[in-house]
């Protein structure tokens, strides 16, 4: 699906090669991939294959989580974007803003924007989700400004033309998360916004599962910290404005129930917006 052509166990943030020892986590959804550490930076090793990822989230997430786009959109997703979209207008507040998101399910986050922006692209490889978000932007009346792409942003080619950019609980699902942000930087104007929120995971929560038998379902790839996040950020040339961790709502019920004894009290997720800076001449 995502940069094949990558070094699957060298560290985004060093670039040396990782080695995952005999003692590290077995990921609970991918065979041969182990949970590794290198420069702070939990993540997959390697990285599954694109198999795997299709096997995993085109069938087993969706019917695992009861995630139907034929239902009403879950509370806790309504909630979120609220959160968000007032959480990013602290900085922002301009109006005619080209505006995308990457992975964006019920285009909930997206579509809060509809008064501030001047188009909103929609980037969703769930077909289902693909029809939802257009079905809903007709109903809504702004189909003229909304845009669908089957696909995911960082394959979308690399013209600067977004003023701002959503990624929300989707950085944790992509191959390479550095490749990707560098992308994403790519397609930015000069000073436009890139707001990441993730679930904070380090240390992986082995209680996020769907049973004792399942204690960790969500299929991840990284698993940040707050301190993580901001370094790769910084290393795909992005400029901190905000940074703040919080308790949610963030996860399906589903996963929020299971508060077991590994769960430390910290804060469950971590959102950021960082800024493509002017380039240095
Ligand atoms: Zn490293």
């Amino acid at each position: 699906m995502l940069n094949a052509n990558i070094e699957n166990d060298c560290c985004e943030l060093c670039g040396h090669r990782i080695v995952a020892g005999f003692d590290e986590l077995q990921h609970p959804q991918f065979e041969n991939t182990k949970i590794a550490r290198c420069c702070g930076l939990q993540r997959s090793l390697p990285y599954p294959t694109d198999k795997q990822l299709k096997n995993f989230y085109g069938t087993l997430y969706n019917s695992t989580y009861k995630r139907s786009f034929a239902e009403a959109i879950p509370d806790f997703v309504l909630q979120r974007a609220k959160i968000q979209h007032q959480w990013i207008n602290q900085h922002e507040q301009r109006h005619k803003l080209d505006i995308a998101e990457a992975g964006c399910g019920w285009g909930e986050l997206l579509l809060t924007f509809k008064e501030q922006a001047n188009s909103l692209h929609a980037f969703e490889l769930d077909p289902e989700a693909v029809t939802f978000i257009q079905d809903r932007a007709a109903k809504e009346g702004i189909e003229k400004f909304v845009t669908v792409s089957n696909e995911a942003l960082e394959n979308s080619g690399s013209r600067a033309k977004y003023d701002l950019v959503l990624s929300s609980h989707s950085l944790e699902h992509i191959s390479n998360p550095l490749a990707v942000l560098q992308r994403w930087h790519s397609m930015l104007r000069e000073n436009g916004l890139l707001f990441v929120e993730v679930p904070r995971e380090d240390p992986v929560p082995l209680n996020w599962g769907v049973s004792a038998t399942q204690p960790y379902f969500a299929g991840h790839l990284t698993f940040f910290n707050q301190s993580s996040l901001v370094s790769i950020l910084k290393k795909a040339d992005f400029k901190i404005l905000a940074v703040e961790s919080d308790l949610g709502p963030m996860t399906p019920v589903l996963m929020q129930v299971a508060l077991g004894p590994t769960y430390d009290g910290g804060a469950r997720l971590i959102r950021v917006l960082a800024q493509k800076a002017k380039q240095q001449l």
